[in-house]
């Protein structure tokens, strides 16, 4: 089985993505962290971003703490807006998810990335709750550029049309993963 957990930043994409993959004995699959990976790669080293995202050398970035500043949420809208780096890091992702068993979390997983996939969940919060999130997670500055970020983003992120809508303003991240738990196990009995 895959879980596909779309949405704008600050939804919760990332903190819930995690929480559920261990409830559940999953992968978890951080599609954001390969986009910012690639940007701090050719920032660091240089050269043509298609030919870093189709390379290896960006994987050594994925769990460094640098990947998640205000240089690189700057940075990474270039990556993330080119159509040939986003085909390169589709097929990774896509080798990834082939062993089912994953949750995967991103903007466009459930409609472009693995439209198969058994359940697809759509987060959202109001633009202030998730301007706030990404505040005290990150500093008042990154949740700033967060909603600067949603815009620029808009046209990557696109709910399936078959996603479960959750808005997640007054739930605890219990609470969401609690209601993901509950369509996971109808989606495997029904
Ligand atoms: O989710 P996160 O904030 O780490 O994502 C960083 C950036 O990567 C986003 O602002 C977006 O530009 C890009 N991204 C994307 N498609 C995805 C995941 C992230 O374009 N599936």
């Amino acid at each position: 089985m895959v879980v596909t957990i779309d949405g704008p930043a600050g939804a919760g994409k990332s903190t819930v993505a995690r929480a559920l993959a261990a409830r559940l004995g999953f992968r978890v699959l951080d599609t954001g962290a390969m986009y910012r990976a690639v940007a701090l790669e050719q920032l660091l080293e240089g050269g043509d971003r298609v030919a870093i995202a189709a390379g290896d050398a960006w994987h050594r970035h994925l769990d460094d703490a640098a990947i998640r500043t205000p240089a690189i949420d700057e940075a990474v809208g270039a990556v993330a807006g080119d159509p040939a780096v986003r085909a390169a890091l589709h097929a990774h992702q896509r080798a990834f998810l082939a062993d089912g068993r994953a949750v995967a979390e991103g903007r466009d997983i459930g409609n472009v990335v693995w439209p198969d996939a058994e359940l697809k969940v759509w987060l959202d919060a109001d633009p202030a709750v998730r301007a706030g999130r990404r505040s005290e997670e990150a500093g008042a500055e990154r949740g700033a550029l967060a909603l600067e970020r949603d815009r620029r983003d808009a046209a990557q992120t696109v709910a399936a049309p078959d996603a479960v809508v959750i808005r997640t303003d007054a739930l605890t991240v219990d609470g969401v993963v609690e209601a993901i738990v509950r369509l996971v196990e109808e989606r495997r009995n029904g």
